[in-house]
């Protein structure tokens, strides 16, 4: 008999309290989702260099127990998330938009001696020690942050150019206007 058909399913509530302390010890099941704006994410929102509306995560989660041949069942955590938040961009030193959209999986056992004993080659699923009071906001904000870019950039050709130096010119391309006479004589002279 699958396990998980019996086991109470819990809605989990998207408050902040909640996902701060979500029972994990307990014979039922979860799933829930909601937004964490990068303010809920005070860790995050150190790495941020500006935060624009819409930043943010998207998140789900839910849990179920998975039969294992001579042992306990084993409880599963799958999380997701899906948004943006804005770094530096480390070509041109302006804010670019980082998007990520990631999927996880974690096992949960019952102490910390058994996650270190946990497989490493098990790269499916990580070990996470499971408690009355998981800190789930926690957990997503390490995995925002772990797969953060290590050197954010502008996807190639759409740095921002320095506004001091080309901005007035770009602007007159742009706009598809002439160039000014002047400014090529000018130029000219430059060369
Ligand atoms: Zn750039």
């Amino acid at each position: 008999m699958n396990r998980n058909q019996v086991l109470p399913q819990i809605q989990l509530s998207a408050e902040l309290s909640a996902l701060k302390k979500v029972d994990l010890c307990v014979p039922q099941t979860y799933q829930g989702g909601g937004f964490l704006s990068i303010s809920d994410l005070p860790r995050l929102a150190e790495e941020a260099s500006v935060i624009h509306s819409g930043d943010g995560f998207d998140w789900q989660m839910r849990t179920h127990f998975e039969d294992s041949p001579g042992s306990e069942p084993r409880q599963i955590l799958d999380i997701g998330l899906n948004g943006r938040l804005h770094l530096v961009c480390q070509r041109c030193l302006q804010d670019c938009a980082v998007n990520l959209a990631e999927t996880r999986r974690f096992v949960l056992v019952a102490s910390e001696v058994e996650a270190d004993d946990y497989p490493m080659e098990d790269e499916e699923q990580e070990p996470l020690v499971a408690s009355q009071h998981f800190n789930l906001l926690e957990t997503l904000e390490d995995e925002i942050l772990l797969s953060l870019p290590l050197i954010p950039k502008h996807p190639d050709g759409f740095c921002e150019p320095h506004a001091s130096s080309f901005g007035v010119e770009d602007a007159d391309e742009a706009a598809g206007k002439p160039e000014n006479p002047f400014k090529v004589l000018k130029n000219m002279k430059k060369n």
